[in-house]
């Protein structure tokens, strides 16, 4: 059984564009191609996918991660430059620190 996918994309070029990252998450792609024209509705993009289903922990999921820590480490950053240790800062909670560590684990 091939586990190719085929995904056929069309619509506003904004929204076009979002379905195309978000996929991008979601399938490892081997082609991409588009955009084309929609032939039924002038000013739609349309854009053909072909890829395999990504295994649910695999890097899509790392990489949401890594963003959200980045995202994270964004707003725990200082005014002081020191970050996460700095003694002039109100110390950040141990949550926090262990969510940026990627140790976090949510309770069961
Ligand atoms: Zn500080």
């Amino acid at each position: 059984m091939s586990e190719l996918l085929d995904v056929r994309v069309i619509g506003a070029p904004e929204v076009a564009d979002q379905a195309i990252a978000r996929l991008r998450e979601l399938l490892d792609l081997d082609r991409l191609h588009g955009p084309y024209p929609s032939r039924k509705t002038p000013g739609l993009a349309r854009f053909y996918l072909t890829g395999r289903l990504r295994h649910a922990d695999t890097p899509a999921l790392a990489g949401e991660a890594a963003r959200l820590r980045a995202a994270l480490e964004l707003l725990t950053a200082c005014q002081h430059g020191q970050g996460l240790d700095c003694p002039d800062c109100e110390p950040v909670p141990d949550l926090v620190r262990q969510a940026l560590g990627g140790e976090a684990v949510r309770p069961a």
